[in-house]
């Protein structure tokens, strides 16, 4: 999605590597995360004191091949030292990002099982609620549904940056998850972070991640603190370069036409409507706005196969159904490449 703003910054981010590099698996072995680059994990607290979308001081950062690892790491830290006999629950508000089913149930593990969604969850007991802040797939800023003594949350953050919705001040949940994919659109360098407040979710996290593929690749990570750090002194008065717009207030415009755009197209057309998002103070640029999501929660307001129809015109959309949502209410989820 911001290909041209990266394209155009050419040499800025370029990071080489020498044949005699990453011969050894640890990266910082005082560290609790002892796989995680030190100047990542700067990089990380920097921006988040830049943007100031999450606290930082007082978390320990887990850093994981993609926020995709992450999720996996969390599930297993938080309901492995419950020892309860069956798995427990996991839960998210429909509409809900559509891999958290698939990354529950895949491996049918002991410890945890999908739950459906979070509006009609009515067991007893233990269980863990994602709750994702701004929402894939409809842009919603959504809080916890359940609400119970026995819940413990998992705030996916992937899309709380200033490009896509007003931030409203730091978030300081449990666990808060993060990614390049949707920070910076490097989806393929497949880092992401956590940051954990209680240091035994965070050991047992980075125990999973030791399990699964002996940490994170180093390259990926030294590539990520590289683009990390253009981009907060891209919001810099004073270090910023002339060729660097202000990454946020980019993306943030970007989406914006595009989003004008998508609604005068909506608008002459009968079938399909979009959602209205609230204006709110957005502290990072001072002005009142409103969100412009990565992606367009469409309603149809007629019984049509919507998919079939997108599809025909080149437009690759996803049912409700996929996203947990009541099959009689047809949306449709449209994602910006
Ligand atoms: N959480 C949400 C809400 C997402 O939309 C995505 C990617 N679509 C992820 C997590 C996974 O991101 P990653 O590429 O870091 O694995």
């Amino acid at each position: 999605m911001f290909e041209s703003c990266w394209r155009k910054l050419g040499n800025t981010c370029t990071v080489t590597f020498t044949g005699n590099q990453s011969l050894n698996y640890f990266a910082n072995l005082k560290n609790l995360c002892w796989f995680s680059e030190p100047k990542l994990e700067e990089e990380i607290m920097k921006l988040h004191n830049v943007v100031r979308n999450a606290t930082v001081e007082g978390y320990h950062i887990v850093v994981g091949t993609g926020s995709s690892q992450l999720i996996q790491a969390v599930l297993y830290a938080l309901s492995d030292p419950l020892n309860e006999p069956k798995p427990i629950s996991v839960v998210s508000a429909a509409p809900y990002y559509l891999s958290y089913p698939e990354v529950t149930d895949f491996l049918r593990s002991g410890l945890y099982k999908w739950a459906g969604d979070a509006h009609n969850f009515d067991k007893d007991g233990s269980y863990i609620e994602m709750v994702t802040a701004p929402n894939n797939p409809d842009g919603v800023m959504r809080e916890p549904v359940v609400n119970r003594a026995q819940g413990m949350l998992v705030h996916d953050l992937a899309y709380y940056w200033p490009q896509y919705t007003p931030m409203t001040g730091p978030a300081d949940h449990d666990v808060m998850l993060f990614t390049v994919s949707k920070c910076t659109g490097h989806a393929g360098s497949r880092i992401g972070w956590a940051l954990v407040k209680d240091i035994n979710v965070a050991r047992k996290m980075v125990k999973f991640i030791e399990i699964n593929t002996i940490g994170v690749s180093k390259e990926a990570q030294q590539r990520a603190a590289k683009i990390l750090e253009v981009i907060s002194d891209s919001c810099s008065q004073t270090v910023r370069l002339p060729e660097l717009d202000n990454f946020f207030e980019y993306g943030q415009q970007l989406l914006t036409e595009r989003w004008k755009k998508l609604r005068e197209v909506v608008k002459r057309n009968k079938l399909l409507t979009l959602p209205t998002f609230q204006i709110q103070y957005y502290n990072f640029t001072g002005d009142f706005t409103e969100a412009h999501p990565a992606f367009a929660w469409m309603k149809c307001k007629e019984d049509v196969d919507c998919e079939k129809l997108f599809r025909g015109h080149g437009i690759l959309t996803r049912s409700e159904k996929r996203f947990g949502s009541d099959p009689k209410c047809e949306n449709k989820h449209a994602e910006q490449g």
